[in-house]
């Protein structure tokens, strides 16, 4: 293993309270793309990003059918968990990973075994709807049955508003709440481990200087720089499905108990 991969062991062994940061490239490895990799859809077509913004959403009844077309077919909805998931639930039974901020709309860290009360999902989750006239959540299932048997846009069943999967898209607003309790997890962890983000997202990737000036160790693995790396302690261009398994098998330092 490499010296940076140590230190990072190291890291994680003496930590007692662990907050994790995580991005879509925990989730390539699923089946699901990210946007900025290498083999990212915004990197390969750089319009692609133009439906998700709320006001194009709002603005454009084409783009919505095309959007709700597009849902049927993605790959979220027969993605399995991967090594990456698994090893941060491996690291949350080992009582030091107090909470997984994640950018990722998938599911797949509650799907693998993360605590949900533990999971903050910063950007939503594609696995629910939200009506944009009167505010009421579903399940995304139902609106998905209706595409399938043919309506091109399923509206809100009480007020008829524009219904829209419950992700923030650029324009919109984060939950106050949920960023509140991510500001204070990144406040207070002594590591704050950050996986598979291009850490280009705001206000997601200022939880890493937030955290980094409170005193946490920043451990950033992803396979491209990121704006951040030099606030953190270890830097690690390797695979989140290596690294993250590595790191969870570490054993406390001293071998004491929780
Ligand atoms: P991003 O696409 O900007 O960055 C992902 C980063 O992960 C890239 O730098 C890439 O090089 C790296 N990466 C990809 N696979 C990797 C691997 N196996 N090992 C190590 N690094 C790897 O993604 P982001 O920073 O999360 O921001 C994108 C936004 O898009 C987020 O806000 C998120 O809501 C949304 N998004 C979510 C999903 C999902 O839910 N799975 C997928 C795509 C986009």
């Amino acid at each position: 293993p490499s010296q940076a991969c140590a230190e990072a062991r190291a890291l994680v062994a003496s930590a007692h309270r662990i907050t994790v940061l995580t991005g879509a490239g925990v989730s390539t490895d699923s089946g699901i793309p990210d946007f900025r990799g290498p083999d990212g859809l915004w990197t390969r077509d750089a319009d692609a990003g133009r439906g998700s913004s709320l006001q194009a959403y709002l603005a454009d009844a084409e783009l919505r059918r095309l959007a709700w077309r597009a849902k049927l077919d993605s790959p979220v909805w027969t993605a399995r968990p991967n090594a990456a998931h698994k090893a941060l639930v491996e690291l949350e039974r080992s009582g030091r990973l107090r909470t997984v901020v994640t950018q990722n709309i998938d599911g797949l860290h509650q799907r693998a075994g993360s605590d949900p009360h533990r999971v903050l999902e910063l950007h939503g989750t594609l696995h629910a709807t939200v009506c944009l006239g009167c505010g009421a959540t579903g399940p995304m299932r139902d609106a998905l049955k209706r595409v399938a048997e043919g309506e091109q846009e399923p509206d809100c069943q009480r007020c008829r508003g524009i219904l829209k999967s419950a992700t923030v898209s650029f324009g919109q607003e984060l939950d106050g709440e949920v960023l509140r309790r991510a500001r204070l997890a990144a406040l207070d962890c002594d590591v704050l481990l950050v996986a598979g983000t291009s850490l280009s997202v705001q206000p997601a990737a200022g939880l890493v200087p937030l955290a980094a000036k409170a005193g946490a160790q920043v451990i950033i693995c992803n396979a491209e720089p990121t704006p951040y790396d030099a606030v953190a302690a270890v830097v690690l261009h390797e695979p989140v499905g290596d690294v993250l398994p590595d790191l969870s098998s570490v054993p406390p330092s001293g071998g004491g108990r929780f």
